[in-house]
């Protein structure tokens, strides 16, 4: 009976997400990787506009499962929520991630490292944890960016305090996915946020056109009245860039740039940009 229910929960869960169940990661693997050291972190380069010079880095965590290969984390961090093996994985993933970015920044380039946090996450002694890490790393709190989306809910108080905390020593909080929620204006006032990132969704509209700039400028608008940062997110094309840059908008990530990647080949850009 269990092995039935679990077999139409994955089903269900994977009509629901359009995913094939059987490629569908088990929760067990999951729990493991960590420990077999599966997972890896690739880098995303985040630059500036117009000069797509890079001035940050966004973790994403890649699994190298045995028998499935390369795993998105769409296919795994959704479970990972789930189960809460979250909590370990994000842990992980800080880690590695403070300790590479401190590299680069050893070698001359100044970097600030953004990483994604779940709810799941945003538990009692989370900031603690990131304080301790940012200084086993020799990073300061400003070098850090937590990147967190509207799955956070604004009601619930040990996550907006944990968030308050970070932010208070000066790790800057950004909203992710900015504009795809429902309630996106309350989370600007419930929230200690200091940037946002327009959606991919909205960057893909850009097309020349006001109509098609509507609500990129409209976001960036916004965030000059409050004072936030704005990163543009899934920027493919010189056109999009170049149309940011009109309207604007200082920071960018995408395709056009680069790709998310291993830290060695982002180590070829940052030496190609900074020559010793
Ligand atoms: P996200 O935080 O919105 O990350 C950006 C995603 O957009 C990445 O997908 C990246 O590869 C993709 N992307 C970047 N530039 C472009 C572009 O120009 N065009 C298009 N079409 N896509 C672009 P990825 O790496 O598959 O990650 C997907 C999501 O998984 C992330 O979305 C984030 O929500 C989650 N995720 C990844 N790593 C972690 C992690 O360590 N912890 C947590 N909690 N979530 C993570
Ligand atoms: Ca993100
Ligand atoms: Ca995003
Ligand atoms: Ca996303």
């Amino acid at each position: 009976l269990r092995l039935a229910d679990e077999a139409m929960y994955r089903a269900k869960r994977a009509e629901r997400d359009g995913t094939d169940p059987d490629m569908e990661p088990l929760a067990a693997d999951l729990s493991d990787a960590v420990r077999n050291g599966q997972l890896r972190v690739h880098y995303q380069p985040i630059a500036t506009l117009p000069d797509g010079r890079i001035v940050g880095v966004e973790a994403l965590v890649r699994w190298e499962h045995p028998q499935r290969g390369t795993v998105p984390p769409l296919s795994f961090i959704p479970l990972a929520e789930e189960t809460g093996a979250i909590r370990e994985i994000g842990a992980w993933v800080l880690s590695q991630a403070c300790r590479q970015v401190a590299a680069w920044r050893a070698d001359g380039h100044d970097l600030h490292l953004a990483v994604n946090v779940s709810p799941r996450q945003l538990e009692p002694g989370l900031a603690e944890r990131v304080f301790a890490e940012l200084s086993a790393a020799g990073l300061a709190y400003r070098d850090l960016i937590v990147e967190v989306t509207e799955s956070v809910r604004v009601e619930d108080p040990v996550a907006v305090d944990q968030l308050r905390r970070l932010h208070e020593r000066g790790v800057r909080i950004a909203l992710d996915d900015f504009g795809t929620g429902y309630s996106t204006l309350r989370y600007l006032t419930a929230l200690p946020v200091d940037i946002l990132k327009i959606d991919r969704s909205f960057v893909a509209k850009l097309d020349g056109t006001p109509e098609g700039a509507a609500v990129a400028e409209t976001v960036l608008r916004l965030s000059q009245m409050m004072h936030l940062e704005t990163v543009a997110e899934g920027v493919e094309s010189p056109g999009q860039a170049a149309e940011l840059a009109g309207l604007g908008c200082v920071n960018a990530q995408g395709f056009h740039f680069a790709r998310p990647m291993p830290a060695d080949e982002v180590s070829g850009l940052l030496s190609e940009q900074d020559p010793a």
